[in-house]
């Protein structure tokens, strides 16, 4: 019942290939030797997917941990612009409840 469940790596599809997948299923070095051979026109991306040895691309659903990241440094980096600028001004003008 209480089963422990190992958070396995996804690994390569490619049978006898234990290295970790990368992209289309497949590791980073099949992942490459598959690409040139695509490059090369031996082969497409749908032959490969129909023969087994590659998957269609994975439309990752957007991960929301990344896009709140992504919004706060935007906003950071937005701030620090506005930062900047009211630095400068303030170098630049003399201060203005100066008599
Ligand atoms: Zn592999």
């Amino acid at each position: 019942m209480n089963e422990v469940r190992h958070c396995e790596r996804p690994k390569c599809l490619v049978e006898g290939c234990d290295e970790p997948k990368k992209c289309r299923g497949l590791c980073a070095a099949c992942y490459s030797i598959a690409r040139l051979r695509v490059n090369s026109g031996l082969v497409t991306w749908s032959d490969l997917v129909s023969m087994g040895l590659a998957l269609e691309v994975e439309e990752r659903p957007r991960n929301p941990f990344a896009s709140a990241l992504e919004e706060k440094l935007e906003s950071k980096k937005q701030m620090n612009g506005a930062m900047d600028d009211v630095v400068a001004d303030a170098m630049q003008q003399p201060a203005p409840d100066a008599p």
